[in-house]
């Protein structure tokens, strides 16, 4: 398996070199990667996580935070567009692609909200050797979380372990739009995070369950994606990501039965009918393949 800053680099280097589409709002302009959807609130895409923002006359949220790199790129954008203050950050799960730009906002504000077990994932992750200061969340949350900024209301929830031990489901409940983090790889094979308190079939379940909250005008803003599909669309791409999640269990299922070893199970090229995963990505069917069979044999 790949080390993890070995993933992390090839992660941000496939998704700068990859020119994000939106296909929910081609109408609007995409400068400098940000992206408008609706009711102040947006993307930002240039390294790593898809950012979420909402711009409000009272202050502005951030939603995820990328790399150093790329996170003073994000505040300037944003400061083009507002001169109020940060109210606070929030972070969708512990991946240095989402969390990585904590220390660059933490010039702005001291908010930095996350599920309760993001804190020990992060310190967990931390590369032995690194004298590197992150910045944790300074606020956390078991079930729900909810405030008011402006003239939106930001609602939190933790479905249980999918993509990783403590992901996060943001709602913009005004505005109708949803950050799921990484709970969508929209059309790309995503990272599962066995080590990271990842499972898959509650991932299933969990998107079952968003799906059936959102509604058909829902803007879904995802952690990754595509770019011939984009990094936000509609909740119908809850379904493919869950039935992609399926048909991998489903096959390492029946390859188990059959006594195929893993080395020959990681052969496979394409699952049937999610063709269009296979694109230049940093990620592989092979090391999903591999995920769902640690899951399997512990
Ligand atoms: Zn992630």
């Amino acid at each position: 398996m790949r080390s993890r800053r070995t993933f992390l680099r090839h992660l941000g280097g496939a998704l700068a070199a990859a020119p994000f589409l939106s296909s929910l709002a081609p109408q609007l302009a995409q400068v400098d990667g940000f992206t408008a959807l609706r009711n102040g609130v947006g993307t930002f895409t240039q390294r790593g996580g898809t950012i979420g923002w909402l711009v409000t006359d009272d202050g502005i949220v951030v939603v995820d935070t990328q790399y150093p790199k790329s996170a003073p790129d994000c505040w300037n954008g944003l400061r083009e567009r507002s001169d109020s203050p940060l109210a606070m950050v929030i972070n969708t799960h512990h991946h240095g692609d989402h969390v990585g730009g904590n220390g660059v906002f933490a010039q702005y504000t001291d908010r930095f909200v996350g599920h309760a077990n993001v804190p020990d994932l992060m310190r967990a992750s931390a590369e032995e050797g690194t004298k590197e200061q992150k910045t944790y969340p300074t606020e956390t949350f078991q079930d729900t979380w909810s405030e008011t900024v402006g003239d939106e209301t930001l609602t939190l929830r933790y479905r249980g372990p999918a993509h990783t031990g403590g992901d996060a489901i943001i709602a913009f409940e005004n505005a109708n739009v949803v950050h799921v983090g990484d709970l969508v790889f929209n059309r790309a094979y995503p990272f599962i995070d066995v080590g990271g308190g990842a499972d898959s079939k509650n991932w299933i379940s969990s998107l079952e369950t968003i799906h059936d909250a959102l509604d058909d005008d829902t803007i879904v803003i995802h952690g990754h994606g595509n770019p011939e599909f984009g990094v936000t669309g509609g909740r119908e791409d809850l379904l493919v990501m869950r039935n992609f999640l399926e048909a991998l269990n489903e096959y390492v299922t029946q390859q188990r039965q059959a006594g195929t070893s893993l080395q020959e199970m990681k052969q496979k090229e394409v699952l049937e009918g999610f063709e269009a995963f296979n694109f230049d990505w940093a990620l592989s069917l092979s090391a999903c393949i591999e995920a769902v069979y640690r899951e399997r044999t512990g």
